[in-house]
Order: structure tokens, then sequence, then C-alpha cells
């Protein structure tokens, strides 16, 4: 099976290695040459633009950076729906608005072109590995058609349901995750200003209803888990700016539904923050550092 693959950035370059070492032939596009360059390297063969790699492939792969990136890709001038034949299979494996994932499905089906998201979770180790989690919204044949190229990238593929619940799922688990780092963080603080020891509050959490992935795995505090991205200087892992992007997108969500939401945008402003200091490309646990107590001793 030959596939195309479009954006080949920081997860798409790896992921796409992981289909041609299990031997799929890939034909690459993305708009910077150096990453184009970087694809031809990992062992796909270059193509002149999204509808020229859609046109000489039987399955269509993007990974780009946000929902407006998706519909110039595949709905703008020389995008995919401009090379693809009828018939053909679409993935979209970017996180962005599930709403978005829906209209370009639907504009593709005008053509008869089908199309399902699955975004994932586990960053450029877990691109790297072939071990992503990847999250499905589509028709379950269209599912289950695109298999054999998801397992080559990951190693847990749930079909969560229509087109859009992969991105719902993926939002709903990135909106506690962001939301978990923060409070993790204020938690830690709190206690060092007190003079309680961080090894021993983890313990005690990690044995109480405080106690989350967040903590066990990817502790903001460093020196307490070996693996976590505040043992190497908060080096990604998941930027800060891309959880901030996710809380967007779940906050958005959340107002298109009339959702109420209160804890989400608030944890989406701190990581915002947290950017604007200068911790946008480091791990989003970094935020700990950011919620460093005040240095003045004004009254509370
Ligand atoms: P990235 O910016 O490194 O890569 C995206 C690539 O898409 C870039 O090389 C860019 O040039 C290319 N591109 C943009 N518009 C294009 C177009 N119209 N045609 C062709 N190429 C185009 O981003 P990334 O870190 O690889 O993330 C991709 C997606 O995966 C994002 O939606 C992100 O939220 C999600 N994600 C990222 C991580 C992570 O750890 N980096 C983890 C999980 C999910």
């Amino acid at each position: 099976m030959k596939i195309g693959f479009i954006g080949t950035g920081t997860m798409g370059r790896p992921m796409l290695a992981n289909l041609v070492k299990k031997g799929f032939v890939v034909v690459a596009y993305d708009v910077v040459p150096e990453a184009l360059a970087g694809a031809v390297a990992a062992g796909a063969s270059a193509g002149g633009s999204a509808a020229d790699v859609a046109r000489r492939s039987d399955l269509i792969i993007t990974m780009l950076p946000s929902s407006s990136h998706v519909e110039t890709a595949y709905l703008g001038a020389g995008g995919v729906k401009d090379g693809v034949a009828s018939g053909r299979l679409c993935v979209d494996m970017s996180t962005i608005d599930p709403s978005v994932s829906r209209r370009v499905a639907a504009a593709l089906a005008r053509q008869q072109v089908r199309f399902v998201d699955a975004p994932v979770s586990g960053g450029v180790a877990r691109a790297t590995d072939g071990t992503l989690a990847i999250m499905v919204g589509g028709d379950a044949h269209d599912v289950e058609e695109a298999r054999p190229a998801l397992v080559a990238m990951g190693a847990n593929v749930i079909h969560v349901g229509a087109v859009g619940s992969g991105e719902v799922a993926k939002l709903c688990n990135n909106l506690i995750a962001g939301v978990a780092a923060v409070a993790v963080s204020e938690a830690f603080r709190i206690a060092e200003g007190f003079g309680v020891d961080a090894k021993v509050l983890t313990d005690v959490i990690s044995k109480s209803s405080g106690n989350t992935w967040i903590m066990e795995h990817m502790h903001p505090v460093p020196g307490l888990v070996a693996r976590s991205a505040s043992s190497h200087e908060y080096a990604p892992g998941f930027m800060t700016d891309l959880m901030a992007k996710d809380l967007g997108l779940a906050v958005n969500a959340a107002r298109e539904l009339r959702v109420p939401v209160v804890v989400s945008p608030a944890a989406q402003q701190v990581l915002r923050l947290a950017s604007s200091h200068g911790l946008g490309r480091k791990d989003f646990t970094a935020v700990y550092t950011f919620l460093k107590p005040s240095s003045t001793q004004a009254p509370v």
C-alpha cells in the first residue's frame, strides 16, 4: 500500500519512519523544505504538493500543527482535494478542533473521499518507538482499513466513535492532564513553603485521593521521577505551547456546546503566561517553575 504523508515535522517524521520500517511505501510533502528533506532521509520519496501526494497514494495521512493548517492542506489550492481520487481514505492525525474534522470530512465526502480523525498521545519518544496511543473517529469500516498503518505507528489504536470523536477524546484527556499539571504544581509549591519534603508528600499523595498520572509519571518537581521531563531540565516531552493549544481547543469546544468550564480556562491562562515567560518550548510540567512564590513580603 502506498501512503501519502503530509506534514513531516517533529511528530510526522518519526511516525513516517515507522511506516517505512514496517514496509509501507511512503511519498511525503511538507511546506518546509528541511522537514521534507528529513522525510526523504527517513526513506520516503518527495512529493511536490499535498495534491501531488494525494494523487500518488492509496491512503493519505496528515500530521499538521492546527485546525487552519488542516483546512488549508485538504481544501486549499493545491490541497489534498485537488489530487485525491474518489473512494480514497484520508487520516488526519493532527490535534485540532473536532468541528473542523467534521467540516473537512463533509467537504471530502462531496467528492466520495473518506476521512477519519486519529490524533495521538505520547509525544516524540513514543512516536519514535512506534508506541503512540491513537484515538480514532470515523466509520468502522474506514477505521479497519486504516488500522494496518496506524498499528505501525502506535501500540494502542482505539476506535472512539464517529468522525471528530478521536479529537474529542484527545481534548478531554489533555484537559485533565493540563489542569492536573497546574494543580500538582500549586500543591507542591504550597508544601515547599511550609517546609514539607516533596518526596514524602509524593509518597502520601500516591496513596491518597489526589494521586494522578501526572504526579506518578511526569512529576513537575525535579528529581522525584527519574524519567520525568522535570528531571531533565524540562526538555519535552510535550511542550507548554502545545498543551496551551489543546486546552484552548477544549475551552472552545465547551463554548460551542454551552458547557460551563471554569478550571480549564484558568489552567490555559497559567500555561500561556508560562509561555510568555520563555517556557513555551519546555515541557508543560515546567509550569511548576513559573509558579514560584513571590519574593516580596507583602501581606496576603
Ligand atoms: P510541527 O510543527 O513540528 O510539524 C508540523 C509540520 O507540518 C511542519 O513541518 C510544517 O511545516 C508542516 N505543515 C504546515 N502546514 C502545512 C501544509 N499546508 N502542507 C504541508 N505541510 C505543512 O508539529 P508537531 O509537533 O509534529 O505536531 C503535529 C500535531 O501533532 C499537532 O497538532 C500537535 O498538537 C500534535 N501532537 C504533538 C505532539 C508533540 O509532542 N510534538 C504530541 C501529540 C500530538
